[in-house]
């Protein structure tokens, strides 16, 4: 699985002879599963004990299922599906866990000037990417003045949510993944696995180091999934990366894609793809879609602002850009 250099493998037979019962199961484990919000979830750690370790994956399997039960607009169980059916009607009581996540979702409306909005799916319900389907003009119109994260109206107090406006859906395909990978290593930390990469779809985070380096992460081209346009070696850190290729369709030369621009209700077309870096899998998904939306240089604008978020932005005309965290130093 890794390399290891000559002086490391030295270091590793000395350590085995000196430690063998302490370290007799020590191993990476890695799992691979299909299908919990309808995305491909890895999990990769180090523990020092295999049985301890896979108790572990399996434990944030059992919360990504959890997750997905309770937020999933695909579920008609769901605590956000039933948020969609009542809230206009009435107030409805949620859950701390989703309230929290509402709350951090209107949070980054508002850093992002409206590009991130979980009410695009007043109108983005009735695309399917799948079976190639787009609303038509005349649907978008009549569903767009829904689309508004002010009408997402979140009371601490009582913990419920009510939408200020008929027609009003949210679906939090655009955060639900970054907050299940954050609340993943919340249960490798507390289960005291310090070496773990944990991966839902286009949102990772990485605790601790790999055998003493760091975890080398790729950012693939976005018309040639073969090809890495850039590799960065990173440590204690999350990423998100959204991208127009990953749900999409072409229909008279025009790319349907899953990110929504909320002011127009179509696909936001202003960059191909964005990979953002910060401290959470929560925070990098939910700003990850920002350029698309703002274009490249004012989502690299807020960013910098914001201080703790770094990206790279592949535009439509296939230039790289960067925050100023990330760009190369000046010659
Ligand atoms: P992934 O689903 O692989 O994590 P992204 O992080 O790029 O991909 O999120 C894309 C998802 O975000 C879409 O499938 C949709 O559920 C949601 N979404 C689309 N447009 C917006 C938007 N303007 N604001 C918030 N969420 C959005
Ligand atoms: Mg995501």
């Amino acid at each position: 699985m890794i390399k290891l250099t000559r002086a490391r493998a030295g270091w590793m037979w000395v350590c085995a002879a000196l430690c063998m019962p302490a370290l007799a199961h020590a191993e990476w484990l890695t799992r691979v599963e299909d299908g919990i919000m309808g995305t491909r979830i890895e999990v990769e750690l180090w523990d020092d004990d295999a049985a301890h370790g896979n108790a572990a994956i399996d434990a944030v399997l059992d919360d990504m299922r959890r997750i997905d039960e309770a937020m999933s607009t695909y579920k008609e169980t769901s605590e956000v599906s039933r948020v969609n059916r009542e809230a206009f009607d009435h107030p409805v009581q949620i859950t701390q866990e989703l309230y929290d996540l509402l709350a951090t979702a209107l949070d980054f409306s508002r850093i992002t000037e409206g590009a991130f909005d979980i009410t695009y799916a007043s109108v983005g319900y009735m695309y399917d990417f799948r079976a190639h389907q787009h609303p038509t003009e005349a649907q978008i119109e009549a569903a767009l003045p829904a689309v508004n994260y002010r009408y997402v109206e979140l009371d601490p107090k009582a913990r419920t949510v009510h939408f200020g406006h008929t027609g009003v859906r949210i679906d939090l395909g655009g955060i639900g993944k970054g907050h299940a990978v954050d609340s993943g290593i919340a249960i490798l930390q507390a289960r005291g696995i310090a070496h773990a990469w944990v991966k839902a779809g286009g949102d990772s985070r990485i605790i601790g180091d790999r055998f003493g380096k760091p975890w080398i992460v790729g950012i693939r081209h976005p018309d040639r999934p073969d090809e890495v346009i850039l590799r960065m070696p990173l440590v204690d850190i999350a990423m998100s990366t959204s991208g127009d290729y990953e749900r999409y369709f072409d229909e008279n030369g025009v790319r349907y894609h899953h990110i929504i621009d909320p002011k127009t209700g179509q696909s936001a077309r202003k960059v191909r793809s964005a990979t953002t870096l910060a401290a959470t899998a929560t925070r990098t998904d939910g700003l990850s879609k920002t350029a698309f939306v703002l274009g490249a240089e004012k989502a690299i604008e807020i960013y910098d602002a914001l201080g703790d978020v770094d990206a790279v932005i592949v535009t439509p005309d296939g230039r790289v850009l960067y925050t100023k965290g990330l760009a190369p130093p000046a010659q």
